[in-house]
């Protein structure tokens, strides 16, 4: 650091200093300042870590750590886990195995492929075999677990609920926090300093902060529609979830004016549920699925596929995207109940909805195989009615039997998370595009694809906070050990 800041104590501006400026470093200019405030001397220089993003990847890295800055634009905290029921993916567990669940390691690794799209890397490995770590260290922290949903393409439960949910998470990663941890919040990061080969700190708007070791953990990018399109393809613009400021994609940015390495940066995880228009300010209209509705999902042969009950899911997504023509069958007067007094003037006839008189001439609209679809709906008003166990395992008393006018929905995609982001190494060492480590340079939670770009495959896999704070402890403890070694 010594050396930095007296390559810095000059008068001349930043950029003439050291000439030519390395090709990554991110110039004032860049992070929105104007050249003319530029100064050669940090506005402040920072004796501990600095991490940007206070959620709950950067939370459970200033917790392993002991002593950080961790600088969230947000005025609070927790980052999109506040909204987040907060499911953990986790095998082998206790929980599991007191409801006779049978899971490992082993078994995960022979799932992972109908899972996530894609063969386990040597970081979902590396995840799977901290599995029982994770768990341990969330119960440590005072959060029981129970178990959560049924994993539509397995058919396993590996999702666990903590008690409190995403919040619950959050107030517990924020209280184990020791003294010497300052969360500044309302502090956005503009950019990176990184000079001489390294990092050297944040710009913010109250200037140049300098430190040994910037970690970024600034979430992934799903709440930016053009990098959404760009990376997967999809137009995914129209819905959201959450809060929409905080994905925003400034790992992306950055990288891409610094010069850092991305990767499976189309691996974005998506939820379908019963989303069939959006609604005000192109925020998704959700119809309340709760209770017993009279929801049905079938393919082009008019069959249903899946237990509906799990639509909110990453991995029904999967299912549902390897069908060409997936319809949530359901009746007129239950959407009109269901969907709220506002959003009724946004559900109109089109490519998404439709409604017929009957179910033969809604199956000729959809492009469904007629006689397919009316058997199924016949034996859907059997599991209503006799409450039968359903074989996809939907439990009978939430049918509801198919009664008035026939309509249909097509599942939406409502973009949640990021499967791949900045390139990182096996402890969470930022790279560049040619695979370089740069030195004191971090990433860690949905910023590095949840600790590792591809580790999560193809779709990813619900319950991917457990790769998240697996991933901040992870690289807590590397830079704890580089720290001892450097004898810092
Ligand atoms: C409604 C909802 C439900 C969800 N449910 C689940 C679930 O049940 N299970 C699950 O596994 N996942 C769920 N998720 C996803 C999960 O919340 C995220 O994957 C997780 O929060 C990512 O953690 P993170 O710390 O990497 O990033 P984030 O939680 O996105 O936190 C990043 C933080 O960085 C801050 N930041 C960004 N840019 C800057 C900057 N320039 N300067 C300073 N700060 C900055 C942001 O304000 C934010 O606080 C859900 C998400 C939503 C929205």
């Amino acid at each position: 650091v010594l050396a930095l800041l007296a390559a810095c104590a000059s008068d001349t501006p930043l950029q003439a200093d050291t000439a030519p400026l390395p090709r990554w470093t991110v110039t004032e200019e860049e992070t929105g300042l104007a050249s003319a405030d530029a100064t050669p001397l940090p506005d402040e220089v920072s004796d501990v870590p600095i991490i940007i993003g206070g959620g709950p990847a950067g939370l459970a890295l200033a917790g392993e750590l002991g002593r950080a800055l961790v600088l969230e634009a947000d005025a609070v905290v927790g980052g999109r886990a506040r909204w987040a029921g907060g499911f953990l993916f986790l095998v082998g567990t206790p929980e599991q195995a007191a409801a006779g669940i049978a899971d490992d390691e082993a078994v995960a690794l022979a799932d992972w492929e109908a899972l996530t799209g894609a063969q386990p890397t040597d970081a979902t490995r590396a995840f799977l075999a901290a599995n029982a770590d994770v768990r341990a260290r969330v119960v440590d922290l005072g959060i029981p677990l129970s178990l959560g949903r049924t994993d539509p393409v397995t058919g396993r439960i590996r999702e666990h609920s903590p008690a409190g949910g995403g919040q619950g998470l959050v107030d517990a990663l924020v209280g184990a926090l020791g003294e010497e941890v300052e969360l500044r919040v309302s502090t956005p990061v503009r950019g990176l300093v990184l000079r001489d080969g390294r990092a050297a700190g944040v710009y913010t708007d109250h200037g140049w902060i300098a430190a040994d070791n910037v970690i970024i953990a600034t979430g992934g990018f799903v709440d930016r529609a053009d990098l959404v399109e760009l990376h997967s393809g999809w137009a995914a613009g129209e819905w959201r979830l959450g809060d929409p400021t905080l994905a925003n994609g400034d790992a992306l940015d950055w990288a891409e004016s610094a010069g850092l390495g991305t990767a499976s940066l189309g691996a974005i995880g998506a939820y379908r549920d019963l989303l069939g228009f959006a609604g005000p300010d192109g925020q998704a209209l959700q119809v309340n699925t709760g209770g017993a509705p009279p929801w049905i999902w079938v393919d082009a042969d008019g069959a249903r596929f899946v237990n509906e009950s799990a639509t909110w899911s990453v991995t029904l997504s999967r299912l549902a995207g390897a069908r060409s023509n997936v319809w949530a069958i359901t009746t007129l007067e239950a959407v009109t109940g269901a969907v709220s007094p506002e959003g009724r003037p946004f559900l109109v006839e089109g490519e998404a909805f439709h409604c017929a008189a009957d179910l033969a001439s809604l199956a000729d609209t959809l492009g469904v195989d007629p006689a397919g679809l009316e058997a199924t709906v016949l034996s859907v008003g059997t599991y209503a009615e006799r409450l039968a166990l359903d074989p996809l395992g939907r439990p009978g008393p939430t049918f509801a039997p198919l009664f008035g006018t026939p309509c249909a929905f097509r599942p939406g995609y409502v973009a949640a998370k990021n499967f791949g982001g900045l390139s990182v190494d096996a402890d969470g060492r930022a790279l560049d595009t040619s695979g370089a480590v740069i030195p004191g340079l971090w990433a860690v939670g949905e910023a590095a694809g949840m600790g590792s770009p591809g580790l999560g495959g193809t779709w990813g896999f619900d319950g991917s906070l457990a790769a998240v704070l697996w991933s901040g402890w992870r690289t807590g403890a590397a830079i704890a050990e580089e720290q001892a070694a450097s004898g810092g």
